[in-house]
């Protein structure tokens, strides 16, 4: 793969950045093809290539690439008829747009915790929460390992709930061999520039239920029949239901077929960052010095991030601080939403305790395709001297 960063130096203050986008070579190349070809818009070449490829390297049947990941779980909320008498339940520990999706419907939302184990969603969490008004369950496979799928399926099919895969993290990731995204009523990509393989901005819907197929592609067309009208299968193009301009232009979905053509060697290369990670800081787990959240068996590892758990919120900030020393990007990640103000509006939030010690523990060592050996060395380095 030729292989280059976007701007040849690539600005930032750190040495070592949290992320750095990089292209795989064919990007310009196949912009210009899009431009060339006279459709610039969407729903063109490149946009049913990157279908086509999803359906045939996971299966996922029908598939809508979407201007982002927001944007594909806003047309969950809209093909699950979410409204403001239904209730969503969701973990407290994730992404604003998780949420945001299911509130903008007038959802009401039930926050669940996270696993002890790791920041995945708890299926007794969720039990708890379940009322005659749940209509769907959120999961988010963090950092791209998944969820106990089996618990969180046979709550959702016992109370006849709809389970929405955010899989934003977890691309090429499975659950007991089935690719993440293939498993709920619904999942969802993102292929922001932080995710494993990105286009600046942009999404993936992966519509597991049949029967909500027709939909999705009339939502996806701001709601009019334009894709069956175009496809010669209707006579006239008109507005029959709701809907949204969710598609892409051409010269996105341009960008992200570069970089699906070479999924194989990014994955290979970002599993093996996690790998040289997990090997390197070994012995300071050992030691007791911090944890790991844990990878459950049915679950892989996708090389999305990596994270460690300091022993609480001072050790945690104290640990950045020397990482910002050294020029050295380390974060931390999700506040959780059911303490955010716009959820409290003021009001004291209910403490989800596994969510909270995520938010005050957690930290991203920094990971990117192109992060050398000798930098990992660098960043457990720094773990090294705080920890000695
Ligand atoms: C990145 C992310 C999103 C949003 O993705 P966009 O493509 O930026 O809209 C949603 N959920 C999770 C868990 C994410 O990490």
């Amino acid at each position: 793969m030729v292989l280059s960063s976007p701007q040849k130096a690539f600005q930032s203050k750190y040495r070592i950045p949290y992320n750095k986008p990089f292209l795989t070579g064919r990007e310009l190349e196949y912009i210009q093809q899009a431009v060339q070809q006279g459709q610039i818009s969407g729903n063109g070449a490149f946009t049913k290539r990157c279908h086509e490829w999803f359906r045939k390297r996971y299966g996922f049947q029908h598939n809508l690439l979407t201007t982002s990941c927001t944007d594909a779980l806003e047309m969950c909320a809209l093909l699950l008829d979410i409204g403001p008498r239904d209730e969503v339940i969701l973990p407290a520990y994730t992404f604003v747009s998780t949420a945001n999706a299911f509130a903008l419907r007038g959802a009401k939302l039930r926050f669940a915790d996270s696993m002890a184990a790791n920041p995945n969603i708890c299926p007794n969490s969720v039990e708890k929460l379940i009322t005659k008004k749940t209509k769907a369950i959120v999961i988010v496979h963090y950092g791209g390992s998944a969820c106990d799928m089996e618990r969180l399926l046979q709550i959702a099919k016992a109370h006849n709930i709809a389970i929405v895969e955010d899989a934003a993290h977890a691309i090429d990731s499975f659950y007991k061999g089935a690719p993440l995204g293939s498993l709920g009523t619904l999942g969802t990509f993102s292929f922001h520039e932080t995710k494993n393989i990105f286009c600046g901005e942009g999404g993936l819907l992966v519509v597991n239920d049949p029967a909500l197929w027709q939909r999705a592609e009339i939502l996806w067309e701001k709601g009019t029949n334009r894709a069956a009208f175009a496809r010669g299968e209707t006579q006239k193009y008109c507005w029959i239901d709701l809907g949204s301009s969710f598609l892409p232009p051409e010269v996105t979905s341009a960008f992200l077929m570069s970089q699906l053509e070479h999924i194989t060697e990014i994955q290979a290369k970002r599993v093996k960052i996690w790998h040289g990670y997990n090997e390197r800081v070994r012995d300071l787990v050992e030691r007791g010095c911090f944890s790991l959240p844990e990878v459950p068996e049915y679950a892989t590892v996708n090389g999305h991030l990596f994270a460690i758990l300091t022993r609480d919120i001072e050790q945690r900030d104290a640990l950045i601080d020397l990482f910002e020393e050294k020029l050295v990007k380390a974060i931390f990640h999700y506040l959780p939403l059911n303490e955010s103000p716009y959820f409290t509006k003021g009001k004291k939030p209910v403490v989800l305790p596994n969510a909270r010690r995520y938010a005050e523990t957690l930290v991203r060592l920094p990971f990117f395709y192109e992060i050398t050996e000798s930098e990992m060395d660098e960043v457990v380095g720094v773990l090294r001297e705080f920890y000695k």
